[in-house]
């Protein structure tokens, strides 16, 4: 049962707002969620039918843990609500109702980033546009700019107006035809259909605005155009729309999100409530207060009053590394000291990074010590190559003109049928208006096949016609992959192969097999009801809703808190999410912000709010850090600490973690020339060409140990100093004790030299 007495009162409103459109423009962990979640169950406890109420989210993720909270809330009342992400929900639409739009069918695939730049790249060459002067992703990013705006071809036709425009132009016309050949959809089109389909047709409008009577959108500043006039359609009947959301949250600028979708909500909707809420609930007083230092720096925002009743908390810690692989070390030192002093557990810890690239050597380091981890970090597991075999053979038999998939899977494993043998298919099956995997059936029609591939391919065609039966009767997607993986030689080929990736390539291959058995114990439970022409009906997701997930996923989805491990993702991911240790490595001019940002006040905006977002992910404790010297896409770059630091006031930060022991340098202050990271200095130790930014630990007196120097530690012992990594008091000493070796910090180990 929910309580509304677990809200404050400004929360209590925005919980019992019956009618009518309601804004809530409130800092980060002021409880917006929290608040949507509870709507929700209040709804619902007020008699609202919960099949009437559509909430959407950022991540699947999101959507699942607000799934889970509304049912802790009020218990099976909550049986079909309708929490989902824009393309969830909007994919959900479509397979009902995309019939309505001419050239598309039920069962349509959802092509990833990779299958479409593999479309972009054949419109390229059949237009004869040279890869090297467009860069296809340069291509691909300007269309899908294009359809976030809810641009056709024919409407970005008449806007492109310089050169590159224009053959942008062409190459979108063709992506397009290709795509409905294909009875494919990209991850825009998504969205922009589904806009579509209402726009075009009012009666089908008109049902799903009379089911979504509610409508309630969490982090509405990073919708798009697209995103916002699906909104705005759904909702213009009842105008009980729900929407929260921070504008200085507002980080996918880039993927075309629009603030001004939330800033102009009292323009699209006057008679709209508005309430604010101020109490920040998640974090500590000095984590608050840097995040506010922070933002404040932006000039256009909306000015906000951000507390918190909770206590001060720790002051934020700051470590100047030498490079990157210190600053792995550090973090990984880090965790194992307050898993031993505090009690913590791995899954309090969060890495955050502000790109993938940099994510790789803390993962060395954390291996090596140890430390379980997850990454979040794209689509990186779906983008491997056996994972996007298998998809594609379960994509081709699930829509067997899927073309793109089809031109994966027909030479893999090796059955001697080639690109020219591919082309011939193809062209037949498009001339045809044939599904391409019907097409093989008949190759011996193929016009200039040659003899010898008629054999292998017919072959092919028999097996993937018996694999389509089988993809149709079998219901548990496991079994389905395993056959195939079998019937086709695939899992032979990948045994026979003594290479070291074919190992891995197995493993991953397994994995996905858990995965695929995950998702069919989920099927067996939510065997959901869906309405068909005003009858619910049955159904049991299957093949077509495994591949609808995959395409969905994002990785951040699989992250389960509850997990062991420390979590790593970039800041982007992180959105919405909450950790009581964070550490965001990379605070560095070049990095964050990044380089492109720097020059250009809007972007450098866009960073600023990134970081304030990275701040307020953070419950406890804080930790940021900096490398003099770091290699990134191998090269190796002198940057100055990020200005953002430096707008954190000083008196919050430190560079000695008040979890260690106070040391002989502590107890005995340096001279204040050399004491530049001391709390007590009143410009911010990082302010570059007024202080000096070194370390003051590198050098401290008393710590330079040599290899076989014969010490003695409090706890273990007598021992031999074996190996020393670094210098100074973070230097990593090796030292055996008793026949074990123990890696231990300079500065922490408090050996005394024997
Ligand atoms: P973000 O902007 O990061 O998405 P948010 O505004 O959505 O944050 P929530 O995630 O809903 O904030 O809440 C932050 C934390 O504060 C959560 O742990 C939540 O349970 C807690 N919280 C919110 N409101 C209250 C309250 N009235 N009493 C106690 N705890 C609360
Ligand atoms: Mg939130």
């Amino acid at each position: 049962m929910y309580r509304l007495e677990d809200l404050n009162p400004v929360q209590c409103q925005a919980v019992e707002h019956r009618e009518g459109p309601l804004l809530i423009l409130a800092g980060a962990g002021s409880g917006k969620t929290r608040v949507l979640t509870y709507r929700i169950a209040h709804l619902i406890a007020q008699g609202i039918d919960p099949w009437n109420i559509l909430a959407i989210t950022f991540t699947n993720k999101a959507a699942q843990e607000m799934r889970e909270r509304v049912y802790s809330l009020v218990g099976s009342e909550g049986r079909g609500l309708w929490v989902a992400t824009f393309h969830s929900a909007c994919v959900r639409i479509l397979r009902n109702e995309i019939g309505y739009l001419p050239g598309y069918s039920r069962s349509f695939v959802i092509y990833d980033s990779g299958d479409q730049l593999a479309v972009v790249k054949s419109c390229m060459k059949e237009l004869a546009l040279d890869e090297k002067k467009f860069a296809p992703r340069a291509i691909l990013s300007t269309i899908s700019d294009a359809k976030n705006k809810l641009q056709t071809p024919d409407d970005f036709s008449r806007r492109a107006t310089d050169y590159f425009e224009q053959k942008v132009e062409s190459v979108y016309n063709l992506y397009q035809k290709k795509l409905i050949g294909n009875n494919a959809l990209d991850f825009d089109d998504i969205i922009m259909l589904t806009v579509r389909l209402f726009r075009e047709n009012p009666e089908v409008l008109a049902q799903y605005q009379d089911k979504f009577r509610y409508i309630l959108v969490d982090e509405y500043q990073d919708t798009n155009h697209a995103q916002y006039a699906l909104i705005n359609l759904l909702a213009k009947k009842y105008r009980n729309l729900c929407v929260v959301g921070d504008d200085d949250q507002s980080i996918y600028m880039f993927r075309g999100a629009d603030v001004k979708n939330i800033l102009d909500f009292e323009r699209d909707y006057p008679e709209a409530k508005v309430l604010k809420l101020e109490q920040n609930y998640r974090s500590t007083k000095s984590i608050l207060q840097a995040a506010n230092a922070v933002v404040q720096n932006n000039t256009e925002r909306k000015e906000k009053s951000l507390w918190t009743d909770n206590e001060d908390g720790q002051p934020i810690v700051y470590y100047v590394s030498e490079n990157e692989h210190d600053e792995a070390r550090y973090m990984a030192e880090r965790i194992q000291r307050l898993l031993n002093v505090e009690g913590r557990r791995f899954n309090d810890f969060a890495v955050l990074y502000r790109t993938n690239a940099q994510s790789r050597v803390v993962e060395e380091r954390f291996m090596r010590e140890g430390i379980p981890y997850r990454i979040f970090s794209g689509l990186k597991f779906y983008e491997r190559m056996e994972i996007k075999d298998i998809l594609a053979y379960l994509r081709i038999l699930h829509n067997p003109a899927d073309q793109v998939s089809f031109s994966r899977v027909l030479n893999v494993p090796k059955r001697g049928l080639g690109e020219s043998t591919l082309e011939k298919i193809l062209d037949y099956a498009t001339e045809q208006e044939m599904p391409v995997l019907d097409a093989i059936m008949e190759a011996n029609y193929i016009p200039e096949l040659q003899t010898r591939a008629k054999k292998p391919l017919l072959a092919f065609a028999q097996l993937m016609q018996e694999l389509k039966t089988l993809a149709v009767e079998e219901s548990s997607v496991t079994r389905l992959v395993e056959e195939i993986l079998k019937r086709t030689g695939y899992w032979d080929n990948l045994i026979g192969d003594k290479s070291p990736e074919a190992e891995a390539r197995q493993e991953n291959i397994r994995e996905f097999l858990s995965v695929t058995a995950e998702y069919d114990e989920k099927a067996d439970q939510y065997e959901e009801t869906v309405e068909v022409e005003g009858m619910e009906e049955a159904v049991r997701p299957g093949l077509a809703g495994f591949l609808e997930q995959v395409s969905l996923v994002a990785q951040i989805d699989t992250l389960d808190q509850g997990d062991e491990a420390v979590v790593m993702m970039t800041i982007h991911s992180a959105k919405g999410l909450e950790f009581p240790v964070v550490f965001i490595g990379g605070m560095e001019e070049g990095i964050f912000p990044s380089s492109r940002s720097m020059l250009d006040p809007v972007l450098l905006a866009e960073e600023r709010r990134l970081c304030y977002v990275a701040i307020t992910r953070a419950r406890e404790r804080l930790y940021l850090s900096y490398a003099q010297q770091r290699m990134l896409y191998g090269r190796t770059q002198y940057n100055r600490p990020s200005e953002f630091f430096q707008e954190i006031p000083t008196q919050i930060l430190v560079d000695r973690d008040p979890i260690d022991p106070p040391t002989k340098r502590m107890q005995k202050p340096r001279p204040a020339t050399v004491s530049a990271g001391s709390t007590t200095s009143e410009v911010s130790p990082w302010r570059v060409g007024e202080r000096n930014i070194g370390n003051p630990i590198m050098d401290a007196p008393g710590l330079d140990y040599k290899v076989g120097e014969k010490v003695e530690h409090a706890k273990f012992g007598k021992g031999v100093i074996v190996a020393i990594k670094g210098e100074g008091s973070s230097a990593e000493l090796s030292v055996v004790f008793g026949g074990e070796i123990k890696k231990l910090i300079a500065e922490y180990a408090k050996l005394m030299k024997l």
